[in-house]
């Protein structure tokens, strides 16, 4: 079966990119990366969708392909395990890095709804899922207290951050 190479366009590619990762916290291993893809096998989110691939996204950093690694919303699926960064035979610190990729897109706006929605969850009740009254109903049915559906003090705390 012939193989299908990839090509990569660099025409828009910003060099500076792996330089400004390098100088987060955890990144300064970043440029020792061999490609070896240690890291994608042990992700278990790349088990469940293999779009997703830490691999891909540390090379496209060392590419300077800064606006599809901080558009594209891949980052967000990690879940910081850890897996991959106690793995990595460069002792890469990749979960430490998507953080800074993280933190990096935010700085551009480019945060998934779902996770504006989840940290807009986070800041009224304290959790990434909703309590609403159906919630309860269903705790109180099962002899439960209820929980509440807004806590101030978690955004009091956030705020002061
Ligand atoms: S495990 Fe480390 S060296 Fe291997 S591809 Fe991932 S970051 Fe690169
Ligand atoms: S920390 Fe993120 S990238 Fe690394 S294995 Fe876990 S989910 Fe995958």
């Amino acid at each position: 079966m012939e193989q299908k190479i990839e090509t990569v366009d660099l025409a828009g590619s910003d060099f500076n990119f792996a330089n400004e990762v390098a100088q987060t916290e955890g990144g300064q291993q970043i440029s020792r990366c061999f490609s070896c893809g240690t890291c994608s096998a042990s992700c278990p989110v790349r088990r469940i969708n293999d779009k997703y691939n830490p691999r891909r996204i540390i090379r496209q950093v060392l590419l300077g392909l800064k606006e599809e690694v901080l558009k594209s919303g891949f980052v967000w699926l990690c879940s910081a395990c850890y897996s991959c960064q106690e793995r990595c035979p460069q002792g890469g610190r990749i979960t430490d890095i998507m953080t800074a990729l993280k933190n990096m897109a935010a700085a551009s706006n480019c945060v998934p709804d779902g996770v504006l929605a989840q940290a807009d969850l986070i800041k009224k009740q304290g959790k990434v899922y909703a309590i609403d009254e159906f919630d309860n109903k269903k705790r109180v049915k099962a002899g439960l207290p209820p929980l509440p559906e807004e806590i101030n003090e978690i955004a009091q705390l956030l705020s002061a951050l």
